[in-house]
C-alpha cells in the first residue's frame, strides 16, 4: 500500500505509480515531473517549485540509480537520506513521490538500453564512460512509467540536459524539458547531494570550482573572447587551489559541447575537479542574468 505524509504519495512499485498517474490524468490535471537522486537541498526544491508553475499534479522521483555510476565511483556511500527527503519533498508540496527499489528497475536480465551518442563523448562522458548511457536508460524508464506533459533538469549538470534534449528530440517522446537555474550557497558554491562530503578544509576549497566560473565570466566581461585564453583564465585558479585536482576546464557551445574557438554570449565555462575524494561539476554562462 502507498504510505502518505500529509498529502504526499509515496509510491515504490511500479504498477501503483502507473494507477496514480492515470487517476490524475482522469482527473484532467498537467503533470509536471523531477527526477532526482535524493538526499534533497534547495536545489531540487527549485525545480518542484518550477514544475508547480506549471503542473496540477508534482511528481518526483527518487532513484540512486546504479547504472550511471563507474567502478569505483560514490555508489554505495551516495547518501540516502529517507526520512530527511519525505519530509522536504512532502514540505515543497510534491505530489507524487516516486521511490522504486533497484530490484523493481532493473530485471537481472536486462539486455536494452538508451545510448547517448557522441555528446557522451566529451568531457563528463569522456571521463565517466557509460554514464550518460546510464543517466538517459534510467530517465527514458521514468518518463515511461511517470508519463509527464513536462520535465525538469536544473543547469547543474548541463551536458546531462543537453544528451536528454537529444534523447527527447531523437526518440520523439512527447515530453517537454525545462531546465532550471543553478541554485547556490552565498558564497558561490553551487548545491550538491556531494557536498556533504566536504568535510573540514575541502568546504572551502570546493569554492574554487565557482571562483574559475567567475574569473572566467570576468575575462569575458573585460573584452576577451578567445576560448582557450577564457580557459586558462578559470584554470588559473582552479590549479591554484591545494587539494584541489582539474579534471577539465572549458568553455563550450552548450548545445554541442564542442569547444568554443571564438566565445559568444551563449558559450559555457564548464568546470569539474576533484576536492579531497569528492568530484564536483559546475558551469556558467559566460554572460546572463543568472545569480
Ligand atoms: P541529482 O539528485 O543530483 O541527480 O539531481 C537531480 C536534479 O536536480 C538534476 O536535474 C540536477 O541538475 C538538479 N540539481 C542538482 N543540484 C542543483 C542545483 N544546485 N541547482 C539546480 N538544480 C540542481
Amino acid at each position: 500500500m502507498p504510505s502518505t505524509a500529509t498529502n504526499m504519495v509515496v509510491i515504490s512499485a511500479i504498477a501503483e505509480m502507473r494507477e496514480a498517474i492515470r487517476e490524475a490524468r482522469a482527473g484532467g490535471a498537467r503533470i509536471g515531473f523531477v527526477p532526482t537522486m535524493g538526499a534533497l537541498h534547495d536545489g531540487h526544491s527549485s525545480l518542484v517549485r518550477r514544475a508547480r508553475q506549471e503542473a496540477d499534479v508534482v511528481a518526483m522521483s527518487i532513484f540512486v540509480n546504479p547504472l550511471q555510476f563507474g567502478p569505483g565511483e560514490d555508489l554505495a556511500r551516495y547518501p540516502r537520506p529517507i526520512e530527511q527527503d519525505d519530509a522536504i519533498a512532502s514540505r515543497d508540496g510534491v505530489d507524487i513521490l516516486f521511490r522504486p527499489d533497484v530490484s523493481a528497475m532493473y530485471r537481472p536480465l536486462r539486455t536494452v538500453g538508451v545510448t547517448a551518442g557522441p555528446l557522451a563523448s566529451l568531457w563528463e562522458g569522456e571521463l565517466r564512460p557509460g554514464h550518460f548511457d546510464g543517466v538517459l536508460t534510467v530517465v527514458a524508464k521514468l518518463f515511461n512509467i511517470v508519463t509527464p506533459d513536462f520535465a525538469v533538469f536544473g543547469r547543474k549538470d548541463l551536458q546531462q540536459t543537453a544528451v536528454i534534449r537529444a534523447m527527447v528530440r531523437d526518440l520523439d517522446m512527447p515530453i517537454s524539458i525545462v531546465v532550471a537555474p543553478i541554485v547556490r550557497e552565498d558564497d558561490g558554491l553551487a548545491l550538491s547531494s556531494r557536498n556533504r562530503y566536504l568535510a573540514g578544509d575541502d568546504r572551502n576549497r570546493a569554492l574554487a570550482l565557482s571562483r574559475a566560473l567567475h574569473a572566467a565570466r570576468n575575462a569575458f566581461a573585460a573584452g576577451e573572447r578567445n576560448g582557450v585564453a577564457l580557459e586558462n583564465a578559470g584554470r588559473e585558479v582552479l590549479d591554484g587551489e591545494p587539494g584541489v585536482t582539474t579534471d577539465y576546464v572549458a568553455v563550450i557551445d552548450p548545445e554541442t559541447f564542442e569547444r568554443s574557438e571564438v566565445a559568444t554570449s551563449r558559450s559555457a565555462a564548464i568546470v569539474a575537479a576533484r576536492v579531497g575524494s569528492t568530484r564536483l561539476i559546475d558551469n556558467a554562462q559566460l554572460r546572463d542574468d543568472e545569480a
